[in-house]
């Protein structure tokens, strides 16, 4: 074993031999993978070898895709058979509020390049014939299904990574690892140590354990999963026989079971609902090649529906039930990419569909070792969308739910109840009191809407129960004030007497002037967006800077990373050390009088300012900005003033009818203003002009900030695409996010976000199109629930499009 490595890969699975190709085939070779056993000695020996490209997250399908289009690759490279059949698929739904679902997905399909096609029950079942059509009310063929060799795949990684310079190193187990002060990693095995520049943690079924040699506790957990192995069956004989095909894949979600022929049989897995956790503290380590003891009482009622639904099971005999752990984390999909605090220390882990996801996370994994950069959007497989809220119990809480609800559909306002109030802050009980209906955003509790009592969120695709209801909020907004929590926001302290510099060169903004705030951009390398947020200069040594809630890790690892060595800055997450209210509506400011002493007036107090201030008896920071685009205020204010603060202004709002609102009103307010917000419309495949935040960006200023040759080149060029906002003409629904946007009959964009903008009573769609077709006047059409509605783009924002309201 060599003694010296660029990288050291732990874990010879799919994930970790995928990583080690990726790596390869980037042009770094001094790459060594360390592997206790055998390779595939964790969960991906005993897998059940199925490949999609669908998943939940449209980015996500983007790596799926590309998994699959790689094992022709590595087969040819490697010499070693992969065992890939790609027979295709039927995607089956049992109830019209699935086969909506599954309209969505083909929508997605489409600006993906997956080529998907909704088809009726009897379709599917002369595709598939041992479904009883009977049961189904529709379906979706998907023709890049298939399955493969699981050993064959992994080996195939693993020769090619080793043709094109890697190493594997079997029976070598990794016992310790240990950051040196020169930054170094010493990795410390059974059979001598390595010294790295960076580790990969792909330890699958172990990874929670490699994580804990540097002190890390990833939100992973194992699950007991089981699939079944028939008889040889006369029906798939008799079909294989005519057809010369392969039965088809299916997947039941109804039935929460998947398909497909293995050998002379079938082979149908399942996501039980009665699921068990495998190892829940500790996996051991003398865990090998073994199978857990099946369990066929647990998955009985899945495959109770499964003989329904697919009859001829009922006459045949089972030859083998597989039962075996593999990993999650809390969402479901992978956790990815560099850790904050530990630099040069990267996962790939959590990979619970290995044969699917391996490739695409070994492709962005490799990317960003080498790059800087992913290459792609992988947020939502980003290991910084979790901070240290998940622990142990709750990942241990949505990862059982998560298991249960795999093929469950989850409506757009449909909220789970695992690892629920676990972060609240002080005004909670009191919002739940008002009829607060609850969310939750980087784990802490944000109110939605206000219910009635006796009224709560109906499920659906469509408009619903909440309709009038947040139509009130946004009313009492725009025609009166309207308060509403915001400590869901990211806030962020930087001080020090280099804060201004290093600012400069991180934000690609003009820093504002002591007292005021600004909106800025903030860029990669590549001239990227990587976070928007609003920049407060506090008083010239202080910097208050607000963004998105869901980002604090990802923003605070990409900040310390940047951070000079000398100590001369320093950026603090704020978290809920700082809470937050905002007052907005044409009444805002005369609330705000009431309850401050401070001049408040426009004179004095204009839009985009900032200033510490008393509320009632509550020392507060104010800033004049709204995110509903109105006369408004954020307050940050310790946790321990919130409930006074917020009881200040309730009581001073009374004469002027103040109402609550909650961030379905909010969605409502800004979308009229042509607003996003980062993670829908602002992500980091996208640049400034493409975003529309070109006029945030100084780019003639002094400061050689991040991007900005970047930034410079794509306003020159212009970018590809464009961001707009769309009236779509719907009826009952609207859109959701990631359905495909027509021209002229042919699907050229995404929606990133939308709703229903209730004080303008229009349907608003906001997405990315083409540039070259940003301005068409007609021809838009927009796809919801499978139907198209036309769309006019709407450039000026329906509310206030000359700031007299916001300035005023
Ligand atoms: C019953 C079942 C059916 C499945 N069916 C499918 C399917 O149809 N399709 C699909 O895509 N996925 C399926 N999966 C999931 C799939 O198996 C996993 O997604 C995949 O195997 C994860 O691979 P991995 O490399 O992350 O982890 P693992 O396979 O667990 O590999 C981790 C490796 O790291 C090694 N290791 C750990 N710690 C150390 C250390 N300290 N030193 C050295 N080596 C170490 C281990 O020995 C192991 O070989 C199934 C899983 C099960 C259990």
């Amino acid at each position: 074993m060599k003694s010296h490595a660029k990288v050291v890969v732990i874990g010879g699975g799919v994930v970790g031999c995928s990583v080690l190709f990726h790596l390869a085939r980037h042009g770094w070779t001094d790459v060594v993978l360390l592997e206790r056993d055998e390779l595939t000695s964790g969960s991906t020996w005993h897998a059940a070898g199925g490949m999609h490209t669908i998943n939940g997250d449209p980015k996500v399908a983007k790596l799926q895709k590309y998994t699959i289009s790689l094992y022709k690759e590595i087969e040819e490279l490697s010499g070693q058979a992969t065992g890939v059949h790609l027979t295709g698929g039927v995607l089956l739904a049992a109830t019209e509020a699935r086969l909506d679902w599954l309209r969505g997905v083909v929508s997605k399909g489409r600006y993906l390049g997956i080529d998907l096609e909704v088809i009726s029950a009897k379709e599917a079942a002369e595709l598939m014939p041992l479904i009883d059509p009977s049961q189904f009310v529709g379906a979706v063929r998907n023709k890049e299904d298939g399955h493969l060799d699981p050993s064959g795949v992994t080996h195939a990684y693993a020769k090619a990574a080793r043709k094109l310079g890697a190493e594997v190193e079997r029976f070598t187990k990794v016992e310790d690892i240990v950051r040196r002060s020169d930054g170094l990693w010493r990795v410390i095995t059974n059979k001598g140590e390595v010294v790295t520049e960076h580790v990969v943690n792909a330890g699958g079924l172990w990874a929670r354990e490699v994580g804990r040699m540097v002190g890390l506790e990833l939100p992973v957990l194992a699950m007991e999963h089981m699939y079944l192995i028939t008889e040889d069956m006369p029906e798939v004989a008799d079909w294989n026989a005519k057809t010369g095909t392969e039965i088809i894949h299916a997947v039941d979600f109804d039935g929460e079971l998947y398909l497909r022929q293995e050998r002379g049989g079938m082979l149908m897995g399942t996501y039980e609902k009665a699921n068990k956790v495998w190892s829940e503290f500790q996996t051991p380590w003398n865990f090998g090649h073994e199978l857990l003891e099946p369990d066929i009482d647990r998955i009985a009622p899945s495959l109770e529906v499964g003989f329904r639904h697919f009859p001829a099971f009922q006459k045949t005999g089972i030859k083998q039930i597989i039962n075996g752990p593999f990993t999650f984390a809390p969402d479901g999909n992978p956790l990815v990419g560099p850790v904050r605090g530990l630099p040069g220390f990267w996962v790939a882990c959590g990979v619970m569909a290995g044969f699917s996801q391996g490739g695409g996370v070994g492709l962005a994994l490799s990317n960003w070792m080498i790059e800087g950069d992913p290459g792609a959007d992988i947020w939502a497989m980003d290991v910084a969308r979790y901070g240290d809220w998940a622990t142990m119990a709750y990942t241990n809480a949505k990862v059982r739910e998560n298991y249960s609800r795999r093929f469950s559909i989850r409506f757009p306002n449909e909220e789970l109840p695992a690892g629920r109030q676990l972060k609240t802050t002080p005004v909670y009980d009191t919002l739940a009191a008002q009829g607060a209906q609850w969310g939750v955003s980087y784990g802490l509790e944000v109110p939605l809407w206000y219910a009635p009592d006796g009224v709560k969120d109906e499920f659906s695709w469509r408009r619903s129960s909440d309709f009038d209801h947040v139509g009130k909020e946004v009313a009492a907004v725009r025609n009166g004030v309207g308060l509403s929590e915001i400590s869901n926001f990211a806030k962020y302290r930087v001080t020090g007497e280099g804060a201004a510099a290093w600012l400069d060169r991180m934000l690609a903004c003009k820093l504002p002037r002591r007292g005021r705030m600004t909106l800025t951009p903030m860029l990669k390398d590549d001239g990227r967006l990587i976070g928007d947020f609003t920049l407060a200069n506090i008083d010239d040594r202080e910097w208050f800077i607000a963004g998105s809630g869901v980002a604090e890790q990802y923003h605070m690892r990409w900040f310390e990373a940047h951070l000079p060595k000398d100590g001369s800055v320093r950026v603090e997450a704020l978290g809920q050390k700082l809470t937050g209210l905002a007052i907005a509506g044409p009444k805002a400011r005369e609330v705000l009088a009431k309850v401050t002493r401070a001049d408040v007036s426009n004179a004095a107090f204009p839009f985009m300012a900032v200033a510490r201030m008393d509320i009632g008896m509550a020392p507060c920071q104010v800033g004049r900005v709204s995110y509903t685009g109105d006369l408004g205020y954020e307050i940050w204010v310790a946790p321990e003033y919130q409930r006074a603060a917020y009881q200040a202004l309730v009581t001073a709002g009374e004469e002027f009818g103040i109402g609550l609102f909650g961030s379905r009103a909010l969605n409502a307010l800004r979308l009229e203003k042509n607003y996003g917000s980062w993670a829908r419309e602002y992500r980091p495949i996208y640049g400034p002009v493409e975003a529309g935040l070109d006029r945030f960006v100084a780019y003639g200023k002094d400061a050689d900030f991040i991007g900005k040759e970047a930034a410079l080149a794509e306003r020159r060029q212009g970018g590809k695409l464009r961001l707009r906002s769309f009236i779509v003409d719907a009826t009952d629904a609207d859109v959701i996010g990631d359905e495909a946007i027509w021209h002229d009959g042919v699907v050229r964009g995404w929606v990133t976000s939308g709703g229903y903008a209730h004080n303008s009573k229009k349907s608003v769609a906001m997405g990315y199109v083409p540039k070259e077709i940003a301005d068409r006047p007609d021809g838009f059409e927009i796809e919801i629930l499978g139907k198209r509605h036309a769309a006019r783009v709407q450039a000026a924002p329906l509310f206030d499009a000359n700031f007299e309201r916001m300035r005023a």
